[in-house]
């Protein structure tokens, strides 16, 4: 007994004399060994398009493409990745996005355009499937994480590919698609577009009673409703109705940098609420201007963090949507070094565990509940609205606001974001 109190007499001499807790010095990298990556967004099958119209019977993306002629860095501005790069990356998941530009010359042939670039996301799968893993359901992406290969995935960039019909987004769900982005930057008949919050003068129909109901036939599907893209009031009013968290595929903070395709922080806290997703985006032009750093992609993270919590952020890199990329992010390669780096900057915030959600445990988990809640509506009935012929008739007068839409227009073919 007397041996015992004379310890715990001595006891904080020792504690005191202890050396401070040994720093860990694990790089963040080692969370992209734990835990897949899974990238929000990658335009990649738009440049197959572009360039390729989609034969991609000769296509080498299993070898590094930065010196390619038709893909590497000097040929082509808004080309970031192959399949050697993003195992250096530590790449785990990538939605592969169909997207068909939103102009009105091209409506005729938007759906079936919209189809044909799910077509080419299919056939790339499977002419790699020695690296690439093609994937419908949350836990397929740990299952392809297994078997070492990227967990591939369809996302669907812009409403107006289902033409305003219920049928179509359910045929989409079909071939594979797992989000949705309720627009591009056309303004919808049912859904506006970012650039509404710019601009005085366009329309504002926000969500519509129809835009409601796809958002809800999207809860009963599966799919992930993703909001980039949207105006401020549509990013509002989805998180107000829609059953099931939601994602930002490529979208970063408006506080950081005031651009109408960052989410703006009343809408972060509604994010906390729902427990969705916002994957950061790294286009320069989003993150801050043409000399962004990887520092300032850092800054957009910590603000999510700060914002909507640990749990709602994650990466959503828009390659080969944009043209230019931070320094420190310069293709798909580089993934790592914001790990390190975040880790390096703030330790105490980004753990490896802490690292492990970013890079793809928060997706994951807003996958896993977007599937509860589809079991749970699992005997509700397809929605067979149609759109209402009202909602047709102001978006026609919508698009008679010309030098709004053709300055919309022109972006969207000069750039595709
Ligand atoms: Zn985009």
């Amino acid at each position: 007994m007397l041996k015992l109190l004379s310890l715990l007499a001595i006891l904080p001499y020792l504690c005191h004399s202890l050396p401070a807790t040994t720093p860990d010095l694990t790089p963040g990298r080692t969370a992209l060994d734990n835990f897949p990556l899974i990238d929000g967004h990658n335009d990649l099958p738009y440049n197959l398009y572009s360039k390729l119209k989609n034969q991609i019977s000769k296509f080498a993306f299993d070898s590094d493409l930065s010196n390619d002629t038709v893909f590497g860095f000097q040929a082509c501005k808004s080309c970031f990745t192959d399949l050697e790069r993003a195992k250096k990356g530590k790449l785990g998941g990538q939605f592969w996005v169909a997207y068909v530009d939103c102009n009105p010359s091209n409506y005729s042939t938007i759906v079936s355009r919209s189809f044909e670039q799910v077509d080419v996301i299919q056939r790339l799968i499977k002419k790699f499937s020695d690296r690439m893993q093609f994937v419908t359901t949350a836990d397929g992406i740990l299952d392809a994480f297994k078997n070492k290969k990227i967990a591939s995935l369809i996302g669907l960039e812009g409403g107006h590919s289902i033409d305003n019909k219920m049928a179509l987004l359910r045929q989409f769900y079909d071939a594979g698609v797992r989000y949705m982005t309720l627009t591009h930057t056309c303004n919808l008949p049912w859904a506006d577009a970012s650039p509404v919050d710019d601009s005085n003068n366009s329309p504002e129909v926000n969500l519509t009673k129809f835009g409601e109901k796809i958002v809800l036939e999207m809860n009963r599907l599966g799919m992930l409703v993703d909001l980039s893209h949207v105006s401020h009031n549509v990013m509002s009013r989805a998180l107000d109705v829609s059953k099931a968290p939601v994602i930002f595929s490529h979208s970063s903070a408006f506080t950081v940098h005031n651009h109408h395709r960052n989410v703006q922080d009343d809408v972060l806290e509604k994010v906390k609420l729902n427990q969705g997703v916002v994957m950061v985006n790294f286009y320069t032009a989003f993150v801050g201007n043409d000399n962004a750093t990887i520092d300032d992609v850092i800054k957009h993270i910590n603000h999510i963090v700060d914002k909507a919590g640990i749990d709602c952020v994650g990466i959503g890199s828009d390659y080969d949507g944009v043209s230019s990329v931070p320094k420190g992010l310069e293709d798909v390669s580089k993934y790592p070094d914001l790990f390190d780096k975040l880790k390096e900057q703030n330790p105490e915030r980004w753990t490896i565990a802490n690292l492990e959600k970013l890079a793809g445990k928060n997706l994951y988990r807003v996958f896993k509940s977007v599937e509860a809640v589809r079991d749970q509506l699992a005997t509700s009935m397809p929605d067979e609205s149609l759109i209402p012929d009202e909602d047709l008739a102001e978006n026609t007068a919508s698009v008679g606001v010309l030098p709004t839409f053709i300055s919309i227009v022109i972006s969207a073919i000069i750039l595709k974001l």
